[in-house]
């Protein structure tokens, strides 16, 4: 039988049976499986010292041969003789050619007497002196054949650690893939043309693939890197983007039109001058919904820089256009709330004649069924909604545009079933959590991007205070002053266990305590989203029209609500919430002209959530704060909101890798324009690999 990089670990020479199932479990099955898993570190073992001039405190590689043995045994943590675990020391005495001695010792590994007598052997540690002799504890050891010169796995070069399990130590692991390499390489075929390589400057697949495990020096193993990593960028762009052209060029969807006196009516609803950014991300929504293409954007701005006027903008074109629009938010809250917003801007309009509609949950049967039937016969033109929108039996009359806010609380399965409500609509996702550039590029590449980088005028920075259990007093005192000064607050009470009766237990203390305590001069108001919605809604409306002082609440209200006189918001354990949670958090205050002030109690200081914490005072900005966010957390979890069903991403890094992502989101992008089906005689072995990675995704878009 031929060899074949398909063939089973199980039949290579140094695994067998229990080997290959050690293999299995991590997810290592057949060679060239073997061959893509690369080591999770590296370490350099390349110089190799001789016992007299071994410097001391470092990793150092000898090759030597030992001249004598010893052994005792001695109880460790004994009490009066009694007890203890018993230890056995070996001792070896080595020398090499510079006539040295070293001691090399080894606990409770009593068997290697045998083992290392009388053979020469490559040994790896750090060595350090006792008394005058030089002394290794544990080191790494390889018996190394007597007169063959070094020709060694394990030291006098760079060596890769793999993750161990099992009967899987490093040197079964090195063997392994040592021997699958020298056998097997050669029939791996590179999939990137040759005139690629040359532009690039990338080696060739095999010499990459032989460098990531077994590099001659740090620079090859970077360029294999390097290339690696392209090329697993190169094709998650592809089938990002060929994606998205499927999407778009399957049917075409609305082109609506939208001239300078469209353009201007609507702008003339704003009680201000659009930022420049919201400019710019007008002209870039304008520009998609102009083209028969649907647009697919993603719109990216900090709470409070001004993405619902555009949103609006983009509906009121949809509208003058006789298409209805959607906006689709996560709580009852929101969509009420967006639902306020669109009818005051409306009421600056002298004839404007939009129809604004709602439907969330907690509406009357009756309510409801109105809602819909108007919904259907084109008698509403701007529905604001929760999930609701989404169910069965709601119909639209022609849903030409879809707007999804805070989308990272939606999974791409409820985006495609809102779009569905209509024939290719336009489609608007908006997030006020910032996505670092190299997720933007990766996890939500199948968007465009439009961001707004900028905060309405006069808008004062939200001062950020940290406060330990010791220092509450002062923070409480913070807040009687706003309060005392008129202006409102929030104080957010963190989730308990996630159980809704237990954490409606905990905010009710909490407004208990600080009503008869703290802040027993004021009135407060208790949030929660066990209450029903009217009841939430009454809340709201006492705070908004000034009846109530301060709210106290759990995170319920971390989207949206928007009251510009509330000044001043205390978040108790603080480091019981997320890096971005707590960001939109402190985007509820400051939305007026006023100072605001954002308060967290805690007493962490230390560790991830001292990380957090102190990432929020240093910095205002969403994308730093989202970058902290990613390095803090790791790509992981953020990549693992979106729900895409797309492989994990094995090389490339996203915090550092952003320019190798980007550059080749560049080449897949020219190469899907001359080539769309990548059916190019050069393509073809992209497509082959493409199809072996992405699989289904790849046939469902037609193109396996
Ligand atoms: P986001 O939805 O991004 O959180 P909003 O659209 O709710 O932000 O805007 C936040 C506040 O800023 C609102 O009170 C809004 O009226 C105001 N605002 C928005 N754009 C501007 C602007 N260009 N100039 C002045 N104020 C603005
Ligand atoms: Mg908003």
């Amino acid at each position: 039988m031929p060899l074949s990089l398909d063939d089973d670990v199980r039949f290579l020479k140094h695994v067998g049976p229990a080997r290959a199932r050690d293999f299995e479990k991590l997810g290592v099955r057949t060679i060239r499986d073997l061959m893509f898993t690369f080591p999770r570190d590296m370490s350099d073992r390349s110089s190799i010292f001789t016992i007299a001039e071994a410097p001391e405190n470092q990793p150092i590689s000898l090759v030597v041969t030992p001249v004598s043995v010893s052994e005792k045994v001695v109880r460790r943590g004994q009490r009066r003789g009694r007890g203890g675990t018993r230890l056995t020391i070996t001792t070896f005495e080595m020398t090499d050619e510079s006539g040295g001695l070293l001691e090399a010792v080894w606990f409770n590994q009593s068997w290697l007497k045998d083992r290392l007598h009388g053979v020469r052997l490559a040994l790896h540690g750090k060595a350090a002196r006792d008394g005058k002799r030089l002394r290794m504890d544990h080191p790494q050891y390889e018996v190394v054949p007597d007169d063959a010169p070094l020709d060694s796995l394990n030291v006098g070069r760079i060596v890769p650690i793999y993750p161990m399990t099992g009967s899987l130590n490093q040197a079964a692991w090195r063997r392994a893939m040592a021997y699958a390499l020298d056998t097997r390489l050669d029939l791996l075929d590179d999939p990137l043309p040759e005139t690629l390589l040359e532009s690039k400057r990338f080696p060739d697949l095999r010499s990459a693939v032989r460098a990531m495990h077994f590099p001659d020096d740090s620079r090859q193993w970077h360029n294999a890197r390097e290339r690696l990593a392209w090329e697993e960028s190169l094709y998650l762009q592809l089938a990002l983007l060929a994606a998205r052209a499927h999407l778009k060029h399957d049917l075409p969807g609305h082109a609506f039109r939208l001239g300078p006196e469209l353009d201007n009516r609507i702008r003339h609803l704003f009680p201000f001058k659009l930022t420049a950014a919201q400019d710019r991300a007008v002209r870039e929504i304008a520009r998609d919904m102009t083209s028969p293409l649907p647009m697919c954007r993603l719109l990216q701005g900090d709470v409070g820089s001004g993405k619902t006027a555009v949103a609006l903008y983009a509906a009121l074109a949809a509208v003058a256009n006789r298409a209805q629009v959607c906006v689709m938010a996560p709580t009852g809250l929101l969509a009420r709330q967006h639902y306020d917003t669109f009818s005051q801007y409306l009421e600056n309009s002298p004839n404007a004649r939009v129809r604004l509609g709602l439907l969330i949950s907690g509406m009357t049967r009756t309510e409801r069924q109105l809602a819909l039937t108007r919904l259907k016969n084109g008698a509403i033109d701007i529905l604001a909604a929760t999930h609701a929108a989404i169910s069965e039996g709601v119909e639209f009359n022609n849903l030409g545009l879809a707007v999804i806010d805070e989308q990272h609380k939606f999974g791409v399965a409820q985006r495609n079933l809102l779009v569905q409500k209509g024939v290719r609509p336009d489609l608007l996702v908006m997030t006020a959590t910032p996505i670092p550039r190299s997720l933007a590029l990766s996890a939500y590449g199948d968007l465009d991007l439009s961001v707004i980088n900028q905060m309405p005028p006069g808008r004062k920075p939200v001062k950020t205070l940290l406060f330990s259990r010791r220092e509450a007093g002062k923070g409480w005192r913070l807040v009687r002053d706003e309060l005392a000064r008129g202006r409102q607050g929030f104080v957010v009470c963190p989730l308990v266990k996630e159980n809704a009766d237990l954490d409606l237990q905990s905010a009710e203390e909490a407004c208990r305590d600080l009503s008869e305590g703290e802040l027993k001069e004021y009135r407060l108001g208790l949030l929660h989203g066990r209450m029903k919605r009217p009841e939430q809604q009454r809340i709201l409306d006492q705070f908004r029209t000034g009846k109530l002082d301060a709210i106290v609440s759990t995170i319920v209200i971390e989207v949206g609500v928007d009251i510009p006189n509330s000044t001043v918001m205390a978040v108790l354990s603080a480091e019981r919430f997320g890096l971005a949670q707590l960001h939109q958090l402190r985007g509820r205050v400051g939305r007026g002209r006023e100072q605001g002030y954002f308060l967290m109690f805690s007493d962490f200081r230390q560790g991830e959530s001292g990380e957090r914490l102190a990432a929020l005072l240093s910095t205002a900005n969403g994308f730093e704060i989202a970058e902290a966010d990613l390095g803090i957390r790791g790509p992981g979890d953020l990549a693992g909101d979106r729900q895409h069903g797309l492989p994990p991403l094995r090389i490339v890094d996203l915090v550092r890798d952003i320019d190798i992502i980007a550059d080749a989101r560049e080449t897949a992008r020219k190469t899907l324009a001359d080539d769309p089906g990548l059916t190019r005689r050069d393509h073809i072995p992209v497509h082959r690999e493409l199809v072996r990675v992405y699989g289904k995704q790849w046939d469902r878009l037609g193109m396996g």
